[in-house]
Formats: structure tokens, sequence, C-alpha cells
């Protein structure tokens, strides 16, 4: 029997039910959060009631009526277990809930009715965002978001997530919200059937664990090279050296230092923020290495694919660079201004 499954919010990976991955490095993906929107009243925190906009065909919900004020709500994540199918069980409440449905729990929801609305995370690709936005340096705590603002709150991902859900009928067959890169992987394989061996290139890193990654650092600098000497036969390097020194309208040199401090500080690099700083540091007293020709390559955004043969990296350190990029690339309504949508 196939799998029957629904797709991360975040990630494009699909949820498993637990005790379904092959090994327990796969059980990340059974681990849930579901993400949701709430408002206090006289009465206490009461869930907000989403809309499907008319008129039917146009992508986004909205909040009714008569919305809540901006003050007054805020984002709930609910630590969830996937169970089957497009259910997942709230761990707090024991409640169980279906994802991507306006009125999640209630069958008689219909178009023209309002109702509860959950989107689905990996609790691990939750704990990515919360990096992401972190590494932001203006953080701010608000809904709002501008077209070409990167988000920097879980407000604002919750903004753009939710508004990429299409307001059409039928509410309740959605099983991944589309996203415009198609996730960077995977593409023509996520349907409600899809098995990892059904994309030779992209079905084993799908489903490796993005955050929990095994000898993390040593992974990386196993790609460390030994920086070129500059000896008296090197004459071709040395000459295009000095000319840069010299000339300063040419573009700006940073010598092996600036590479290696940006490395360990993580300013260049804020997807690595679980690197072993000693283990670099110890690393740095070993040798004369070529720091800025690694800093280089993991700068190139295309590493997360697997046929990248420039690093050696474990799948799933490209795969939290895949899911990285993804949260760089989000942007609100990225995906009903232009209508995109891919089958
Ligand atoms: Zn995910």
């Amino acid at each position: 029997m196939g799998r029957n499954q629904i797709y991360c919010c975040i990630c494009g990976s699909p949820f498993l039910e637990p005790g379904q991955s092959d090994d327990e490095r796969g059980e990340w993906l059974a681990r849930a959060v579901l993400v949701t929107t709430a408002h206090e009243t006289d009465h206490g925190i009461e869930l907000d009631i989403y809309w499907p906009q008319a008129p039917s065909g146009s992508y986004a919900l909205d909040l009714g009526p008569n919305p809540p004020t901006e003050l007054k709500r805020r984002v709930l994540r609910l630590d969830s277990e996937y169970s089957e199918h497009n259910q997942f069980k709230i761990l707090e409440s024991g409640a169980t809930v279906s994802a991507f449905t306006v009125g999640a729990g209630s069958p008689t929801s219909t178009v023209t009715s309002g109702g509860t609305f959950y989107l689905a995370v990996h609790g691990v690709c939750n704990q990515l965002a919360e990096h992401f936005i972190d590494s932001r340096a203006e953080a701010r705590d608000t809904f709002q978001i501008g077209p070409q603002d990167k988000i920097s709150s879980i407000k604002q991902l919750w903004e753009v997530l939710y508004r990429r859900m299409p307001g059409s009928t039928p509410l309740n067959s959605e099983y991944i919200l589309p996203e415009p890169h198609a996730y960077y992987g995977g593409r023509y394989c996520r349907n409600v059937y899809w098995e990892p061996s059904d994309d030779l290139e992209y079905g084993e890193l799908l489903e490796e664990n993005p955050s929990e990654i095994p000898n993390l650092t040593e992974s990386i600098l196993q790609n460390l090279q030994p920086a070129s000497s500059e000896a008296p036969g090197d004459k071709l390097n040395k000459t295009n050296f000095n000319h840069q020194e010299s000339n300063p309208k040419s573009e700006i040199v940073h010598n092996q230092d600036w590479w290696y401090d940006a490395f360990i500080s993580k300013t260049l690099f804020p997807w690595l923020w679980d690197l072993d700083v000693k283990l670099i540091q110890k690393r740095r007293q070993e040798g004369n290495w070529d720091w800025k020709a690694l800093g280089r390559q993991l700068s190139r955004v295309e590493i997360h694919t697997p046929s990248d043969e420039t690093l050696n990296l474990p799948l799933g350190l490209r795969n939290r660079r895949r899911i990285w990029r993804l949260l760089e690339d989000a942007r609100v309504d990225d995906i009903a201004s232009d209508g995109r949508r891919y089958e």
C-alpha cells in the first residue's frame, strides 16, 4: 500500500506516521506543529475565524466582516503528532484536527461559512524558521509585511504561508500549499501517493533531518584544503594578488582571516548556527588552510542540490540549506500576486 500523505508548508517534505519511516532518523517527519492565529477577548483567547474570499478561484482567505485588531492577535503554534492522512493530534488538548481546510474538525463547514484554519509544519521546520528570524536584524513583532520584505517575525511567516492557500472550492482537497519555486526539489513527485523512490534525485534528500546533523562541523571541514603557498615559482598568482592590492578600485579582496572570522562568527552563514567553534579553532592551529575557498563555496546557494559537486556535504545539511533558501525567498502574496501554481 502506498502512502497517502500531505506536506509541510515550510519545506515541502511529507508528514509520516510515527514508525512509518525506515529508520529513527526519519522520525522528525512525524513531529508536527499546527499553526493558526487567535485573538484576545473578554472571555479569554479565541481562535481566529477565516473565510474564503470571493470570487471563487482567487487565492487567500480573510478574517471576515469583523476582524480582530492586530494588537489583540497572535500566532499559536501547537505541538502535534501526525496520525494518518491529514489528521493531527494536538498534544496539549488531545483534539484531532485537519490542516489546509477552513472549519477543521467541523464537517458541516461549507464555503459560505468561516471557520478555524490550521497549517501544518514539521516541528523541526518550525525551529529552522525561528533560527531564520533570529538571524534577521530588523525583527519586528507584526503581521504587516511589504511585498519585497523577507520575513522577520513568526507573524509575518504566517501571513506569507496562509495567503498561499487557494480560497476556491472545494476547501478540503489541499494537501500542500503552492510555493513559487516548487520547494526547490521533488516538483513532479509531490502528490498524495509519492514515495522517495519515485524521485531518484530528491527523494532521499527531502526526508533527511535538516536540524540534527551528525558530525556537522567535521562534514564541512572535510572540504577544507591547504592554502596554496606563495612560492617563488608561483609568479602568476602573486602578480594578480599584488595588482589587486595596489589598485584601490579593484574588488575588495578579503584575506584568509576575514573568511575564517566570518565562518566561525556565523555572520555569513546563519544557517550554520550549530557549528562547533572549538573544533574549527583547533583545525586552524593545525595548518595553513584555505578558508577563503571554503567560504566562497559555502556561499553558493546551489549547494542545496543533491547534484552539487563543489562540496562534499551530508544530505541533511543540503536539505537545511534548501529550507533556508525557501525562507529567504518567501514573500507575501508570492502565489496570489501572479496566479502561478504548479500542478
Ligand atoms: Zn518541513
